[in-house]
């Protein structure tokens, strides 16, 4: 495949939205540090010292929330119920920013902060679940994006900077959401919509319910004075939400939603989990989350100006399984996240626009790669530290990423690349992965040992 140089005509739709993909937005030389957190502490045992993790096994959170979107701050209570690590009595969850007033249940025993995380000693050991109580307040300095006027607020995700939670990408949680809401403002969160009720105060509360399991980065909310529209893609409806484009411009914006939709559900073989998705136009950011994505506010206009420039709902969309329920057990292998939401928008693109957009896209792929490597900045998709990226890391995980699932297409055959990614996806759908879990189930569908390909392309 050798290409010519991309003019800077073609480069041009690419880097509308080429910088602004959901994690690019500078938020991982932080989540990787602290999402990574799987939590140890070393303890004296017998005059000897050992490390012991003291990350909880989350089985459901509970959360009420009362953001103050003038004041730019939130007030919460939250229920936990989870399960502790063998042999310890501590347990440490994130609390980013977050001031936690008190932490109660039958053995909690002491509680305190340090360096965003909360630290819990029960009174004994506790081999089945429990459930503690947190009442929290704080002023989240990322995480949730307040804007006063008009107001609203959205998530960015930081999850732990509005609720305290494990940030383990490994860790899988249902969550209930109930959202307190003032002057009469909409509101979207994770999972099933239950309903709303008004209070005495004019607040109304939101409730929303996710029965399945989704890693703590995928939870979020979204509240404004939203224009509302809707769609339907087979029991699953369609939600778009606006302030500023109109309800026909919100239509057009995300025609192509229920198609990719039910593209990802045939190449993955497995169901949307959710009763609805919901696409929120508004701020700055790119962030898929469980049932929804927020999109940048001004992605609209070049929809508009360009109905195949859809890239990004269909990047946000493919996370919903590639991510959301088939997630990167670590950041090391990130790029079954990334790289896969890059490269399914791509596989649309050829799908709804014919084979020539795909070309096009894998080449300005393989253009970003080539720059990379001209900068003697390349390295394995399986990073062995993701403590600090930099913006040529970030594009390994996303656009070489893509480029090296085009060349596994490429080695296995049209046929063999689309039943493995089926058996990968069906196999993990819940669950957490690694690398070799992707190679396995490739090496299945092609009947091919796949060794020198992924130590070439992937280590
Ligand atoms: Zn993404």
């Amino acid at each position: 495949m050798n290409k010519k140089p991309p003019s800077k005509k073609r480069f041009l739709p690419l880097f509308r939205w080429f910088y602004h993909l959901d994690f690019m937005n500078a938020t991982l030389p932080f989540s990787s540090l602290r999402a990574f957190g799987f939590c140890l502490i070393a303890i004296q045992s017998h005059g000897q010292s050992q490390s012991i993790d003291v990350s909880p096994d989350v089985i459901s959170y509970s959360v009420q929330l009362e953001p103050d979107i003038q004041n730019k701050s939130i007030k919460g209570k939250e229920t936990i119920h989870f399960l502790t690590a063998a042999n310890t009595k501590e347990v440490v969850f994130s609390s980013g920013n977050l001031k936690v007033d008190f932490v109660r249940g039958d053995l909690v025993e002491r509680f305190f902060q340090r360096d965003q995380k909360l630290f819990i000693t029960l009174s004994e050991e506790v081999k089945s679940g429990i459930e503690v109580k947190i009442n929290y307040h704080g002023n989240p300095k990322k995480g949730v994006i307040f804007n006063a006027n008009p107001p609203t607020a959205y998530t960015v995700y930081f999850t732990d900077e509005w609720m305290i939670c494990n940030m383990n990408p490994d860790d899988r949680a249902t969550i209930e959401t109930d959202l307190m809401i003032q002057d009469g403002l909409k509101a979207v969160a994770t999972g099933q919509f239950q309903g709303k009720s008004d209070d005495a105060n004019k607040v109304t509360v939101f409730s929303w319910n996710q029965k399945n399991t989704t890693p703590a980065y995928t939870y979020g909310f979204a509240i404004g004075n939203f224009k509302e529209t809707s769609d339907k893609q087979g029991d699953v409806k369609l939600n778009y939400y606006s302030l500023n484009w109109s309800t026909d411009e919100l239509n057009k914006v995300f025609i192509e939603t229920g198609n990719i939709l039910e593209f990802f559900e045939e190449k993955s073989g497995v169901k949307y989990i959710q009763d609805s998705y919901s696409q929120i136009l508004i701020g700055d950011h790119y962030q898929e989350m469980s049932g929804f994505s927020v999109l940048r506010d001004s992605y609209a206009s070049s929809v508009l100006k360009d109905s195949s420039e859809i890239h990004l709902t269909s990047h946000e969309l493919a996370h919903q399984w590639w991510g959301n329920m088939i997630t990167c057990k670590s950041f090391q292998h990130f790029w079954l996240n990334e790289a896969f939401a890059t490269f399914m928008s791509s596989a649309f693109n050829e799908y709804k626009f014919g084979k020539e957009k795909y070309d096009s896209d894998i080449s300005i792929y393989k253009d970003i790669y080539d720059d990379i490597l001209k900068k003697g900045k390349d390295k394995p998709l399986v990073f062995p530290h993701w403590d600090n990226p930099s913006k040529d890391d970030r594009n390994i995980v996303y656009y070489k990423g893509a480029y090296v699932l085009h060349l596994l297409k490429q080695e296995l055959g049209y046929d063999a690349f689309w039943k493995g990614i089926k058996l990968y996806s069906q196999k993990y759908f819940g669950k957490s992965v690694v690398t070799q879990d992707f190679q396995k189930a490739m090496e299945k569908s092609s009947n091919k040992n796949l060794d020198d390909f992924f130590k070439k392309w992937v280590y």
